[in-house]
């Protein structure tokens, strides 16, 4: 599998004129190469030339864990002891390739103490965006890929299916957060985030769970996510607690419309644009376009955010394999706030949801 991944990303590499690809710890060197590296003060990179064996330099203290991660069937692990410079090991790999004076991309995470000092001691180099490279190989998923993304979803279903006996009225949102997180492990490996935003929390779509109680006739957005064997889950729905609080019914209604909408614009040969669009016009019509503050959606993987991503101004066109969120909200300062999201997948033909929890307003009584 990973000496498929490194395969392509030379296939990627060489059509773009890129010499070699410096990964850091992150999301793309896991995809690349399966390990989970620390980001720690101490370099670890993977460099990889467009032709030529890549080797990854590791701290030697973190040389078992890159070893148990299995990296070292893939690429060379290369320790180095802590009176090495690391850098100038980087270097001596790039001018044995023959890339110090050709195109570098490099991590768009790496941190800026590591890339400064490449820089410095790559004066003739040029650089450019890991990402470049790496969107390339990310951005379409296999059909294992899409199979994991479907079983996550399914996982993240299950617990959305649990909340109306966790929802009650006098229970603090990080209660209600908790539960869900331990809900969450039934069938994830890792807890992504939780978000049980009540009452006028639910109009900050990034609201931090807190200690507020929740009250009967609130609104409750409860956005939740984590990672399934590697690939990531993120859903949400809304639920009202006791009863619906006033005006709540229809700006529901209206989003699920929204919602719906978006969903059916996806298709190959569509655009990330004009899913964002088939959204945003329905709850703009209805006079909430100013409340509706965020693109509609990201892609996920791997990553809970990654490419592509479902805003305005983005003309990608959509092909199968693409995996995003599809989640317009409406936002009511002081008052509620209301989100509905699905992941869903391109197709040959059309769109697969991998969520299929109803998307109706839930009352919990
Ligand atoms: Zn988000
Ligand atoms: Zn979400
Ligand atoms: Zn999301």
């Amino acid at each position: 599998m990973s000496d498929q991944r490194l395969r392509r990303a030379q296939q990627v590499m060489a059509a773009q004129g890129v010499d070699a690809l410096l990964l850091g710890p992150s999301a793309d060197l896991r995809y690349l190469v399966g390990y989970h590296a620390l980001p720690l003060e101490r370099l670890t990179l993977l460099v990889l030339p467009v032709a030529g064996e890549p080797v990854l330099l590791v701290p030697e203290l973190e040389v078992a864990r890159a070893q148990d991660s299995g990296a070292g069937d893939h690429v060379e692990l290369a320790a180095w002891s802590e009176i090495q410079d690391p850098i100038a090991l980087v270097v001596e790999r790039l001018q044995r390739a023959g890339a110090q004076r050709g195109k570098l991309a490099v991590q768009d995470r790496l941190w800026t103490a590591f890339t400064l000092g490449l820089q410095a001691a790559l004066p003739a180099a040029a650089w450019l965006p890991g990402s470049q490279v790496m969107r390339e190989l990310r951005l379409r998923k296999t059909p294992e890929e899409i199979a994991a993304l479907h079983a996550a979803g399914a996982a993240i279903d299950a617990v959305h299916a649990a909340v109306p006996e966790l929802l009650r009225p006098g229970r603090t949102e990080q209660q209600v957060g908790r539960d869900l997180a331990e809900r969450i492990l039934d069938d994830h490996d890792e807890v992504n985030f939780v978000i049980v935003a009540s009452g006028p929390n639910g109009a900050s779509p990034h609201h931090e769970t807190g200690p507020r109680r929740i009250e009967a006739g609130d609104a409750v957005v409860i956005d939740i996510g984590g990672t399934r064997q590697g690939y990531c889950s993120d859903m949400t729905r809304n639920y009202a607690v006791g009863h619906v609080p006033e005006g709540y019914a229809a700006l529901h209604r209206l989003l699920e419309r929204a919602q719906q909408s978006a969903v059916e614009a996806v298709t190959p040969g569509s655009s990330a644009e004009a899913v964002d669009a088939a959204a945003r016009s329905i709850i703009a019509a209805a006079g909430h376009g100013a409340h509706f503050v965020h693109r509609t959606g990201h892609g996920i993987g791997i990553e809970e955010h990654e490419e592509p991503w479902i805003v305005e101004g983005n003309p990608l066109e959509l092909e199968p394999g693409m995996a995003f969120s599809v989640e317009p909200g409406i936002y009511l300062p002081g008052r509620y706030g209301a989100r509905i999201e699905d992941i869903v997948v391109v197709t040959p033909d059309g769109v697969a949801r991998c969520n299929h929890r109803p998307r109706e307003l839930v009352v919990c009584t």
